[in-house]
């Protein structure tokens, strides 16, 4: 289930169906899923993708900055002109993703209606990894 939901967060699609993005836009969340009526807007991930971002950007960049620094010794105007255009680059561009999976990952944790848990079942039926047990 966990690879599923990173699959589908990462194209952002709906973590239930897989078949309705997420967003309208950039990162403004859609009312409802069009193939299954999950209701985007109480998967709420609140300020969980900013975090994982700032990590994961960070986790990336700070190596790169600091072997750049001990190898070559740039000068402090060229360190910003390179790593400041990848920051905002990669921060921009992994956020909706993992905003994707944040809500993915939020949605699966949250207490399910009866009729959200049909849905469910109905679909681990359809997984290829439970429909051979
Ligand atoms: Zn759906």
């Amino acid at each position: 289930m966990f690879w599923r939901l990173l699959k589908l967060g990462t194209m952002k699609r709906c973590p239930n169906c897989g078949h309705s993005p997420l967003f309208n836009g950039y990162l403004t969340v859609r009312p409802i899923c069009d193939g299954c009526g999950l209701d985007f807007q109480t998967i709420r991930s609140d300020d969980m993708p900013a975090y994982f971002t700032i990590a994961i950007v960070g986790h990336l960049l700070l190596p790169l900055i600091y072997w750049m620094e001990v190898n070559y010794h740039l000068s402090m105007g060229l360190h910003f002109s390179i790593w400041l255009p990848a920051t905002i680059i990669l921060t921009l561009g992994m956020l909706p993703s993992i905003k994707g999976i944040a809500m993915g990952i939020v949605w699966y944790t949250l207490p399910k209606q009866p009729s959200e848990v049909r849905t469910r079942k109905r679909h681990k039926l359809t997984d290829k990894k439970n429909y051979k047990n």
